[in-house]
């Protein structure tokens, strides 16, 4: 790297750390970047800035947003007494995706995971009781399906069976291992429609 000016070392420094960037695509972007027209420049780097600056949870489900409420628990058409519950925003944006769904979501941010120390504390779990407290009737489980996302349905189901809220658990045409981003969206309906209550 000493063979590049400091700036541009320093800029593929910066760009190494994102995740799933080597090196050489690290040295390739700073490239592209240094190509481009200031303007571009500039829009990325005031998106990027924004972002990290105004995106924070929703209120209602945490998935992440730049406004008070999501979208989806602003609307008043969606059935605010079914909750979906999520791993990550990038599953609650592939149901939507769907646009079949009309229910509305509870993003997690993660899966318990005795492996890596992840416990029930550390994903957002009491906020998901904390909601049930309203007026809900039934929790869909559409966790993924690999022994994180089926540990933490099991452990779910438990919490919430003696509170009498219906509990079901997405389907598994959700292959097993698979994360929900990746599955089109035929499977994902199929899974939905065929839920198990639990
Ligand atoms: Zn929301």
């Amino acid at each position: 790297m000493e063979y590049y000016s400091g700036q541009i070392a320093k800029l593929i420094e910066e760009l190494s750390r994102l995740p799933g960037i080597g090196t050489k695509s690290a040295q390739r972007l700073a490239f592209h970047i240094i190509n481009m027209p200031k303007e571009q420049v500039e829009q990325l780097s005031s998106a990027m800035i924004d972002a990290r600056n105004n995106i924070r949870y929703c209120r209602e489900c945490y998935t992440l947003t730049d406004q008070d409420l999501c979208p989806v628990c602003k609307s008043r058409s969606r059935d605010h007494g079914t909750i979906m519950v999520v791993e990550t925003p990038r599953d609650y944006a592939a149901y939507e995706k769907t646009g079949k769904y009309d229910g509305v979501y509870h993003v997690l941010h993660g899966a318990i995971s005795p492996m890596l120390g992840i416990g029930p504390n550390d994903i957002k779990l009491k906020e998901l009781m904390q909601r049930l407290q309203g007026d809900v009737s039934e929790v869909i489980i559409a966790t993924n399906s690999s022994l994180e996302g089926e540990t933490t349905a099991m452990y779910i189901s438990k919490l919430i069976k003696p509170t009498g809220v219906k509990v079901s658990r997405i389907a598994s045409g959700v292959p097993v291992g698979g994360d929900l981003e990746n599955i089109d969206e035929v499977t994902l309906l199929r899974a939905l429609e065929g839920r198990i209550e639990l």
